[in-house]
């Protein structure tokens, strides 16, 4: 059946992928942005579908309108951009959550909220299952980000368990791939950008630190699977690709891939820097049938035939 669909944060890098995989499935799809990180160009080609929509909105301020289905997807992503105006991160998570969950509780629609693996903090538990609560800094420069996504997830849970509010709830790990912007300041756009135009690639820290890189398609197939799992299995959901790997084994692979003859340049590592962070995936494969398929070389590859054409190097 034709859902009507409402993704916020629909022309960012996932929501505009998830956009097009949602109006591809025959659904009407109405996507709302402020354009803070995202981007017209992202959506430009969904724009001559009629079951498109565009709103240029808000969502830390109330929005109305029917639909049956919300994900929310609202907010930068990338540390730069979160952290360029702290209050406005937190205002985004926060009230963005408890206006759309006040949407949700009006038109009965279900909801989806994309939360992150930064709930889990710098994490003492590895690999980080769903029942580990998480080791977070509550007043240092990433809170206004991981504290904001952690309050969003207590409402979720409360309007659910308040208002019997169905709500679907998952957690990101870093995700790359196609229609990232080149500014977007995440390592793995970073690190392409840097090699294609011949620059140093910035390593933070020792490079030592650790993350698990999920290609975007892999992602959107464990949204679309959660948001059609039964009523009331709520999540959280942990996606993410369990393969796990230094920042100075990312940038081989990108001067590799590349075939760049940029060098390596070492930077502070950032306050708060998680040093270790791998997905357990088991509830995924379990509740939904979800596993990743793209490994990080094959990401990369399609990732680096993008960037390539963007910048027309
Ligand atoms: P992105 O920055 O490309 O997309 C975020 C989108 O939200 C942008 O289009 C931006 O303009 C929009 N936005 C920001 N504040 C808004 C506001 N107040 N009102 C309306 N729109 C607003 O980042 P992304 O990687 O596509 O992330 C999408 C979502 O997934 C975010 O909620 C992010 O926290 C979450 N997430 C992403 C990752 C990842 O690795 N990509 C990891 C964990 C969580
Ligand atoms: N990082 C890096 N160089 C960069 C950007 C990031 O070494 O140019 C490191 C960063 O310190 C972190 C890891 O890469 O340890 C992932 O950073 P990103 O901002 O992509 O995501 P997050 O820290 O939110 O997981």
């Amino acid at each position: 059946m034709k859902k009507r669909i409402l993704v916020t944060g629909g022309a960012g890098f996932l929501g505009s992928h998830l956009c097009e995989r949602l109006l591809n499935e025959g659904n009407e799809v109405l996507c709302l942005d402020n354009f803070f990180t995202g981007q017209k160009k992202n959506i430009a080609p969904l724009m001559a579908n009629p079951d498109f929509e565009l709103v240029r909105h808000d969502v830390s301020v109330p929005y109305w309108t029917d639909v049956d289905e919300i994900y929310n997807l609202a907010c930068p992503a990338s540390p730069v951009h979160y952290q360029f105006d702290p209050v406005q991160t937190t205002r985004t998570s926060v009230l963005g959550a408890m206006n759309l969950l006040e949407l949700a509780k009006r038109t009965k629609a279900k909801i989806f909220q994309a939360s992150t693996s930064e709930v889990y903090g710098d994490p003492d538990v590895h690999p980080q299952p769903e029942g580990y609560w998480g080791k977070v800094n509550p007043i240092g420069i990433r809170s206004c980000y991981d504290e904001g996504k952690r309050c969003a997830e207590t409402l979720f849970f409360d309007y659910h368990r308040q208002y019997g509010v169905e709500i679907k709830v998952v957690r990101i790990f870093n995700t790359y791939g196609p229609r990232m912007h080149p500014e977007d300041g995440r390592v793995v756009s970073n690190f392409i950008v840097q090699a294609l135009k011949g620059q140093n690639l910035t390593i933070f820290g020792e490079g030592q630190q650790t993350r698990s890189f999920c290609y975007a398609d892999d992602l959107i197939e464990g949204f679309v699977r959660l948001m059609a799992t039964p009523n009331g299995f709520t999540g959280p959901v942990n996606i993410g690709n369990p393969g796990e790997f230094t920042m100075l084994e990312l940038a081989e692979k990108v001067l590799r891939l590349t075939g760049s003859k940029a060098k390596l340049t070492f930077q502070p590592l950032p306050q708060d820097d998680p040093k270790q962070r791998r997905p357990d995936i088991s509830v995924a494969q379990k509740e939904l049938g979800w596993n990743p398929i793209i490994d990080l070389e094959e990401g990369l590859k399609r990732t680096i035939a993008f960037f390539r054409k963007e910048l027309n190097a």
